[in-house]
């Protein structure tokens, strides 16, 4: 089974999407990595859609991506006595430490820490942005406020600090705990949300043991500022426009989102662009003209993976959003446009000798007729840097481990195959033809290009380029290695 696009879906499981029937629909409509949401559902439905993912997978021979994503220190209100009041512009609200249920005039706000870094003047978002407060004074233990901008506020709704370095760790006890418990159930990717500074990360990785790949949400303007250092330390960036969207004006998502994607593929770490993609089909089977745009435009700028949040996990129509994004990608990368925006965006990085087999390898499938580009891989550095090539040709990313196949689920392109472990560059050369054949890629009479290192089976050793004939006979005869 193969794909016909390069970009990859990640589709986020819930309520809506838990049974084996429909995840295995989402997956045969296009849905290559799964997100686990820990911020709502109990370990043992978590563990349940984990355990189906991977029977599709045994089931459907094709490795998937499997992505827990941690709620981080995101701020929430107490509970209200009447369960929710109406703020109205001009009046004042306290927030502080008692947990004495809450009234129009106040409420709880659980986290000592924040109140310490607080001044006057900061804003306090409430309820993703919808209600706005400002700071007069604060103390150590309240912060009284002017409504600025008034709303329901009701039990337990979530605050922003936009303009903050909250003095927050990054993984909470909850985090720890649903960090552990992820690695253990064997996901590939953790998610990190709000992350702050480049710590949070080497924190969260040095929990994670190697046990899964560490992605950063973007989602904090301190983290766009930090950008650069940030992406240095991770394995994977989402540009999370949700609560980007309420940290910074709306007008600077998408000028971020160019920045972020650019910045991702030039370090070879997948990007996904995530949030409100195809939100009118929660509740409608069909999206709008607008975020038909939204999704291609992810596509144009060269994104590995665009994702669904609510759409998939609690909609009405998880499977006709994954066909839609699937058409759509399909639809911009036959567009020549695509190509020549994707070319023009090419940042030309000549660093190492794989930077220069990776190239070699697409100006050779440019300039002959070549049907896939083959790449031997351990963890899967090499064909991310054929990935950031973004050749017009198939990326088959061959790995003797399965925790490399399912992270490269996420990577633009990479159609992954496990081998077994090559000892020799002719066995590789075979091995490469005969996924390119069983899998759809090419005939008898079509040629692939192999990229390998030798000795194989040694991290960062890429230094082989070989053109080859998808007839093995012929491989015989003139390869005595
Ligand atoms: P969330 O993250 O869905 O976990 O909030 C994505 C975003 O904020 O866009
Ligand atoms: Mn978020």
């Amino acid at each position: 089974m193969r794909r016909h696009r390069n970009v990859k879906i990640v589709a986020t499981l819930g309520p809506a999407s838990s049974t084996y029937e429909m995840i295995r629909a989402l997956f045969e409509a296009g849905a290559d990595v799964f997100r686990l949401n820990m911020s709502h559902g109990v370990h043992e439905d978590i563990r349940k859609r984990h355990e189906i993912i991977r029977q599709v997978e045994r089931d459907l021979g094709r490795p998937i991506g499997i992505l827990a994503d941690l709620q981080g220190p995101k701020l929430r209100v107490g509970v209200f006595a009447n369960g929710s009041e109406e703020l109205v512009e001009g009046a004042k609200f306290r927030m502080d430490l008692s947990t004495a249920p809450g009234d129009v005039n106040r409420v709880n706000l659980p986290h000592p820490e924040i109140f310490a870094a607080l001044e006057a003047g900061t804003t306090l978002l409430v309820n993703d942005g919808k209600i706005r407060l400002r700071v007069n004074a604060c103390g150590k233990d309240f912060a009284d406020c002017t409504v600025e901008v008034g709303g329901t506020i009701s039990n337990r709704k979530g605050v922003n600090v936009p303009d903050v370095v909250l003095p927050l760790a990054a993984l909470s006890e909850k985090d720890r705990g649903d960090l552990e418990f992820a690695c253990e159930l064997g996901v590939d990717w953790l998610a990190l949300s709000f992350v702050q500074r480049p710590d949070d990360v080497t924190e969260a990785r040095a929990l994670a043991k190697g046990r899964a790949a560490i992605l950063s949400k973007i989602e904090k303007p301190a983290a766009v500022k930090a950008y650069d250092a940030i992406l240095q330390v991770s394995d994977g960036i989402m540009v999370a426009r949700g609560d980007l969207g309420v940290e910074l004006p709306v007008t600077s998502v998408p000028p971020i989102q160019k920045r972020l994607v650019r910045g991702a593929r030039a370090a070879a770490k997948p990007v996904i662009v995530a949030t409100q993609m195809l939100e009118s089909m929660i509740e409608s089977p069909v999206p709008t003209r607008a975020e038909v745009s939204d999704v291609a435009t992810a596509i144009y700028e060269g994104a590995d993976a665009i994702m669904l949040s609510a759409e998939s996990a609690a909609g009405k129509y998880p499977v006709e959003a994954v066909t839609t994004m699937n058409n759509v990608a399909m639809s911009v990368e036959k567009d020549p446009t695509y190509r020549s925006v994707i070319e023009a965006s090419r940042q030309v990085r000549r660093e190492s000798v794989a930077d220069g087999i990776v190239a070699a390898a697409r100006e050779i499938a440019e300039a002959t007729n070549i049907k896939a580009i083959c790449c031997f891989s351990q963890t899967g550095t090499t064909a991310s840097l054929v990935a950031r090539e973004r050749p017009h040709v198939p990326i088959i990313a061959l790995t003797p481990l399965m925790s490399t196949a399912r992270r490269m689920a996420l990577t633009w392109g990479a159609h992954c195959v496990i081998t077994e472990p090559q000892e020799r560059f002719k066995g590789a050369v075979l091995a490469a033809i005969g996924a390119a054949r069983s899998d759809g890629f090419a005939t008898e009479e079509d040629q692939i290009v192999v990229t390998a290192g030798v000795p194989f089976n040694v991290k960062g050793t890429t230094n082989i380029l070989r053109v080859a004939p998808c007839d093995e006979r012929l491989i015989s005869r003139v390869d005595p290695g």
